[in-house]
Order: structure tokens, then sequence, then C-alpha cells
């Protein structure tokens, strides 16, 4: 059985328009991920969760889309080759392609975002959607499905963009292109502590990211390993593979 939607011919995917089918939108992003990994990190990475979570599924297999590869990302700007969407673009990107879906009669979709600074963008998109099509489950994964074994991996402060965490994922299902001996700590500077990243209380801002970190790092990806990795991902795979197995049974 076939598994990506881009892959099928059109008879192909009429088959799979039913209303159990889950479909899969893998969204991420192409910015700056410091010395030491791709540009598009976050959306390689989005793919690469919904096809292996895809395949270890039971049949009827979900369908993946063609990944979304741009995503917001003002605030890596600074940075070269970051390219970004405007929030309202992504939203607008976003609703045309669920709309899309939905004309052919798709009654579950799952975005799997890849990247933070899309959080708010596609949260907007699917309560739009939503609430203009109740009769379609439309639902946002944006990593939080792992996030126990997240926590017991990776303790340092503000991991949140190619420190500690992202490298050891890159280093398990991208190993080659990883360039290690530049990965560096950033050094981090936040306006208040309750604006940090992994702060328990705290509140929201947009800075740009080189006013937070002297090098586009938050975390420490010097403490990254390929084996953390490997569990990270069997995690959020597992995850995602219960998710899709759950909405598949619901009504
Ligand atoms: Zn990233």
């Amino acid at each position: 059985m076939k598994i990506l939607l881009g892959e099928m011919t059109r008879e192909e995917a009429s088959k799979r328009f039913t209303p159990d089918t889950v479909f899969l939108l893998p969204v991420g992003s192409v910015e700056q991920h410091g010395p030491h990994l791709p540009l598009d990190t976050d959306a390689f990475d989005a793919n690469y969760a919904c096809i292996e979570a895809a395949m270890r599924c039971s049949d009827p297999k979900p369908v993946v889309l063609p990944p979304v590869y741009y995503g917001v990302s003002l605030h890596h700007m600074h940075y070269k080759g970051t390219i970004t969407l405007m929030p309202e673009t992504l939203i607008t990107v976003i609703v045309d392609i669920c709309t899309s879906l939905v004309r052919h009669g798709a009654k579950k979709i799952v975005v799997v975002n890849g990247h933070g600074g899309n959080a708010h963008a596609l949260g907007c998109a699917l309560q739009t959607l939503s609430h203009q099509y109740e009769e379609v489950l439309f639902v946002l994964d944006n990593g939080g499905l792992a996030e126990g074994t997240r926590k017991r991996l990776f303790t340092g402060r503000n991991d949140v963009h190619a420190g500690e965490y992202e490298t050891s994922t890159s280093l398990y299902n991208r190993g080659d292109l990883v360039q290690l001996e530049k990965a560096k700590e950033g050094e981090i500077i936040f306006p208040s502590r309750y604006l940090e990243f992994s702060a328990a209380e705290r509140a929201h801002y947009f800075p740009f990211m080189d006013m937070v970190s002297s090098n586009g790092v938050l975390g420490n990806p010097e403490k990254a390993s390929k084996e953390k990795g490997k569990e990270m991902w069997e995690a959020m795979i597992a995850g995602l593979v219960n998710l899709i197995e759950d909405l598949k049974r619901s009504g």
C-alpha cells in the first residue's frame, strides 16, 4: 500500500479519500540552524517523522502529503540562507491545502509541525478550518507526543534550536550532514528570566535569534549523541503511530 500522495496516480489516490483515512501534512522551515546543521532540518525532520510513522501503522495506512518546506522564520532573517513566509501566508497555504483535502472527502487531517515558529500560524489555520468544516477533525502535532522522553534525555536549559536535542536527532537521521566540529554552545541572553524558553513560569516574546544567542544556537550541541537521537526518534515516531491508530478508530 502506497503512503505518499505524490507517488499515487489519481485512481490510486481516489481510493484513499475515505472517511477513516488519516492524512498527514508535514510542515517545516528553511532557516539557519547554527554553524553545524542543514538549513532544511525542520522540513526534513517533519517529513521523516510522517513517513516513518506511516510505514509502521496498521492497514489502512495513513496518506502522507508532500511537505510544506517553508515556514515562518522571521526571527532567523539576520542569517543568510533563511527563507521565510509571513505568518498570514502560511495560514493561507495550510487552509488551501486542507480545503483541497476536504473537497475530496478527507475527514481526519493531522498537521505535523517540525518548527516552533510555525505553531501560532498553524494554530490559527486549523482553528479557522475547524470552525468552517465541523465534520472534519483537524489535529496539530507540535512535537509534544514524546515530551516525557524529551525531558528525560535533554535536561539543558533553553535547548530549543540546533542544540543538544536537535543535533542528536540530526546525527541519527542525517549524520553525514552534521558538522559536529563546528557545533558550539551559544551565549544566551534574555531580557528577563520570565522570557527564557525553558522557564516554568514564562511570558512569550518574539526576538530576532541573534538578540538572544551569540551564534544562532539555543542549547548545547556539544553534548549531542546519535544514541540519544535514536531514542528520541523512536519515541516521537511511536507517539505519532499511537495518535494515528486512535484517530482511525474514532468515529
Ligand atoms: Zn530546527
